[in-house]
C-alpha cells in the first residue's frame, strides 16, 4: 500500500472545484453515453481509501465494482506490473507465446471447483469471456439455443446485452441482439417468499420452476447452454435459495447442456472463497472470471473442462490482447495476494461485521427490506415502509447523501432499489465502521 493515510476527510464539497472543472471537460470530450456514479476525479487510492484531486479523501465501498478486491495499487501488483512492462509490454499469445499466460492458465485451473482435467483461455473483459464460453459451449454440444435468468447481468456487447435482463440502461435502444437467447425464473428468495413462502426458501422448487422452461419452451435438444452468476451482481446481489443451482446443474449433465458459471463479479475471494459456486459445492463445467482477477488491469478467462474447452478448433478462439503479459504478471501477482494474506478469511470477517450493522438497522426501519449477500459482497434491498414495494427513489437519495458524505456506494438491481456494498478486503474495520454510521445517520435524516 501507498502511504495514503487511512481515514475520511472532506476539504471541500464533493464534488470539490478541481473535479468540476474536470467533469466540464468531460463533457466537451467525453461521450455522453459514459455516465458516472459520482462526478468526483481520482488522484490515488489504496486499502480503504480513494483520493481525489481536491485532497477529499473517500471511503471506498465500490473497489471499481467489484475489481479492486486486494486493494487499489496493491504493492506486489505494482511491482510485478513495473517489472513485467520493463522486461516486454506485448507480442500476442498467438504470435510468440510467454510463460505468464500459461502460469495464469495453470493456476485458473487449479483454484477453480472441479478436480477432473481442465483447460483455461484468456481475453480481456467480462463480456467477452462470457461471449467466448457461449462459442466453446456451442462447439462442444454442436447446438445454439442459451438460456440466462431474470434479472441477469453478463455485458454490453451484443450477444451479452441479449444475456442481460435489464433494457434500462443497457439495453434500450441498441437492438437488434442475437438470436436463440431465452430467459427463465430464477430464485429471487426474498420476493418469491413473499407470493410463497415455500418457493422462497427451497431451491430445488424453484429449480423446477425453471427447468419447465428450459425443457418445455426450448428443449435439450436445442440447448447447448445455461449461464448463471451464482450470486446476481448488477441484478441486486440475489443468492439463490439453497439447493437451486445444484438441481439446475444436474438436469443440464443429464441433459447434455454445458453449465457456465458467469463467476465475473463474484469470484476471486470476493465471497469469502475463492469462488462464489464452492458456497453450494457445484463444479460449474465453465466458470468466467475478470473483475478481481487482475486488481484491475483488464483480463478475463473462461476455465472448465478440458474435454469442452477443447473443443473448438485450432485458431477459433484468440484476440490481440487476450492474456496480455502485464495484465497476467498482476493477475499472478493478485493470486498470490488473496492466497498469502488471508484474505478470503478477511471477506468472511466483513460479512460477520456488516450483516450484524445492517440487521440491526433492519431491526429499527422497515425501509430496509433485506440484507443478503456473501462476504464483502452484501446488499440492501429498500422498499415503502410496511410494504415490499421497491423505492428506488430513497435508494438514490440514500446513495447521494453518502456521496456528498465521502462514502463511495453503488447502487443495483431490477427496480434500481439495492444499496450495494463491496469494500476491498484491505479496507480496516475501522473505516467499515464508519461508513455504515455515516449510512445510518443519513438514512435517519431521510
Ligand atoms: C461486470 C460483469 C460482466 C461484464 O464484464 P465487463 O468486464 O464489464 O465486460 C459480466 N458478468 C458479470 C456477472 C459482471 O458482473
Amino acid at each position: 500500500m501507498t502511504d495514503l493515510e487511512q481515514s475520511r476527510l472532506l476539504v471541500t464539497e464533493i464534488p470539490g472545484p478541481r473535479s468540476l472543472e474536470l467533469a466540464a471537460r468531460k463533457h466537451t470530450a467525453v461521450s455522453a453515453g459514459i455516465g458516472t456514479t459520482m462526478p468526483v476525479f481520482c488522484a490515488r487510492a489504496a486499502g480503504g481509501i480513494i483520493e481525489d484531486v481536491d485532497g477529499n479523501r473517500l471511503i471506498d465501498l465500490g473497489s471499481g465494482i467489484a475489481v479492486t478486491t486486494i486493494g487499489n495499487a496493491a504493492p506486489r501488483v505494482v511491482e510485478a506490473v513495473g517489472a513485467q512492462a520493463a522486461r516486454f509490454t506485448h507480442t500476442c499469445f498467438m504470435v510468440t507465446p510467454y510463460e505468464e499466460y500459461v502460469a495464469v492458465a495453470e493456476h485458473l485451473n487449479r483454484l477453480t471447483p472441479g478436480s477432473g482435467e481442465k483447460r483455461s483461455v484468456l481475453f480481456n473483459s467480462g463480456a467477452e469471456a462470457v461471449e467466448n464460453a457461449v462459442k466453446i459451449a456451442r462447439s462442444y454440444t454442436g447446438k445454439q439455443a442459451v438460456v440466462a435468468f431474470d434479472h441477469a447481468y453478463h455485458g454490453r456487447t451484443n450477444l451479452t446485452m441479449a444475456l442481460t435482463a435489464k433494457s434500462m440502461p443497457y439495453k434500450s435502444g441498441f437492438g437488434p441482439f442475437a438470436p436463440e437467447i431465452y430467459r427463465a425464473p430464477l430464485s429471487y428468495p426474498y420476493r418469491d417468499g413473499l407470493v410463497d413462502k415455500e418457493l422462497g426458501a427451497n431451491g430445488e422448487l424453484a429449480a423446477e420452476r425453471a427447468i419447465d422452461v428450459l425443457d418445455k419452451q426450448i428443449g435439450a435438444a436445442n440447448l447447448a447452454a445455461v449461464i448463471i452468476e451464482p450470486i446476481q451482481g448488477e441484478g441486486g446481489f440475489i443468492v439463490p435459495a439453497p439447493g437451486f443451482l445444484p438441481a439446475l446443474l444436474a438436469w443440464c449433465r443429464d441433459n447434455d447442456v454445458v453449465f457456465i458459471a458467469d463467476e465475473v463479479q463474484t469470484g476471486f475471494g470476493r465471497t469469502g472463497a475463492m469462488f462464489a459456486c464452492e458456497h453450494e459445492g457445484i463444479e460449474p463445467d465453465l466458470i468466467c472470471t475478470a473483475k478481481g482477477i487482475a486488481d484491475g488491469l483488464p483480463l478475463s478467462a473462461v476455465t472448465g473442462r478440458a474435454e469442452i474447452v477443447d473443443a473448438p478448433h485450432v485458431s477459433g478462439l484468440g484476440g490481440t490482447y487476450g492474456g496480455n503479459p502485464v495484465a497476467c504478471a498482476a493477475a499472478l501477482a493478485t493470486i498470490e495476494t488473496l492466497e498469502r494474506d488471508g484474505l478470503l478469511e478477511r471477506a468472511r470477517q466483513i460479512e460477520t461485521l456488516m450483516k450484524d450493522r445492517l440487521g440491526r438497522l433492519q431491526a429499527d426501519d422497515d425501509r430496509l427490506g433485506d440484507v443478503r449477500g456473501r462476504g464483502a459482497m452484501i446488499a440492501v434491498e429498500l422498499v415503502k415502509t410496511g410494504t415490499a414495494e421497491p423505492d428506488p427513489e430513497l435508494t438514490k437519495k440514500l446513495a447521494a447523501a453518502a456521496h456528498a458524505a465521502g462514502v463511495v456506494v453503488l447502487t443495483c438491481g431490477t427496480y434500481g432499489n439495492v444499496l450495494r456494498f463491496l469494500p476491498p478486503l484491505t479496507i480496516s474495520d475501522e473505516l467499515l465502521i464508519e461508513a455504515l454510521d455515516v449510512l445510518a445517520l443519513v438514512l435517519a435524516d431521510l
